[in-house]
């Protein structure tokens, strides 16, 4: 009987997909009340030289605390964000966060040279973002140099000249372009070697493997060949062993960045961080 009403009709008595549209249609209405109410927190993870294990920046990692599901964590709301035009607040809300911190760590004389923000893609689409990190800049009197952003191979697929103004405005503004998870899209030669882009973020998938699957380290050592032939800074995400951060030392990775250091945590828990230097606050 369901068939008489066609595919379209046949959705609308689906119990599953009711139930699915409704927990969607909350999410939407719970997110636009967490930028009005405040609900968003940023963590902050430290990246380390490879060489020393001194923190050198910190990755900002958006958190939200929902009143009545508790703590979540992006990938909870991040994809449905971007798909119902609400990553544009929460980029902005991230930007503006991020460089409030890294004001407050020059304050209090925390040595640390860079804060990163991860973009979308979608972000590039309004073409707002440029402005917003100007802003952000701007209202928290941070230098551009202190401020990185982490974009996705999946943002140059489809290769366009308003993206590459985009990042090409954000270099000349100052601010450090890196490539996250690395390894995980598609981006060739051609776009890798055009693109004004600084760090390579080699994905976590491959460090997992490096001590168990042979095949992980010619492909790591191949990602390491690349990054020096385009004059990329390097780093590696997700390092949780000894053995793993030995590797990528060895096999030529500049910074480390993961769970052996420290998960992502909360400001007052990121000043407690041994490889933290503290010094006189910035001029
Ligand atoms: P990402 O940018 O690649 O961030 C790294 C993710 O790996 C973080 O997850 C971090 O907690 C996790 N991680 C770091 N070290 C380790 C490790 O040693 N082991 C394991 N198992 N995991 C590790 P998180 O915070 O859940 O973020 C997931 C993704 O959500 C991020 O991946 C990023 O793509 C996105 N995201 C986070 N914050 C924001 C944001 O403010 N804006 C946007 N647009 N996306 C964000
Ligand atoms: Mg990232
Ligand atoms: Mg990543
Ligand atoms: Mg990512």
């Amino acid at each position: 009987a369901a068939k008489a009403y066609g595919r379209g009709r046949a959705q609308l008595f689906n119990p599953t997909l009711d139930a699915e549209a409704r927990t969607l249609a909350q999410l939407l209405a719970d997110l636009r009340q967490a930028l009005v109410r405040g609900e968003f927190v940023a963590h902050y993870q430290p990246r380390v030289n490879a060489g020393d294990g001194r923190i050198t920046s910190a990755e900002a990692l958006i958190r939200w605390h929902h009143p009545q599901r508790g703590l979540l964590f992006p990938d909870a709301f991040i994809a449905v964000a971007e798909s119902y035009g609400l990553i544009a607040p929460i980029g902005r809300w991230i930007l503006d966060a991020a460089c409030q911190q890294m004001a407050q760590w020059r304050r209090e004389g925390i040595d640390i040279a860079r804060v990163s923000v991860n973009v979308s893609a979608v972000q590039f689409e309004s073409g707002e973002l440029v402005g917003q990190v100007q802003n952000a800049l701007e209202r928290h009197a941070v230098p551009p140099a202190t401020l990185e952003l982490e974009i996705t191979e999946s943002l140059l697929v489809d290769e366009n000249d308003a993206l590459f103004a985009q990042l090409t405005a954000l270099r000349d503004m100052g601010v450090t372009l890196a490539l996250d998870d690395f390894g995980t899209g598609y981006s060739s030669m051609a776009a890798l070697r055009k693109l004004p882009i600084d760090v390579m973020k080699i994905d976590r998938s491959f460090v997992i493997d490096l001590e168990t699957d042979a095949s992980a380290l010619p492909a790591v050592r191949a990602i390491v060949a690349l990054a020096q032939a385009s004059h990329l800074h390097l780093v590696a995400e997700g390092v949780e062993t000894e053995t793993q951060a030995r590797m990528l030392r060895e096999l030529g990775c500049h910074e480390l960045q993961g769970y052996l250091y420290s998960r992502p945590v909360e400001p007052s828990k990121f000043l407690q961080l041994p490889g933290l230097r503290h010094g006189a606050p910035a001029a």
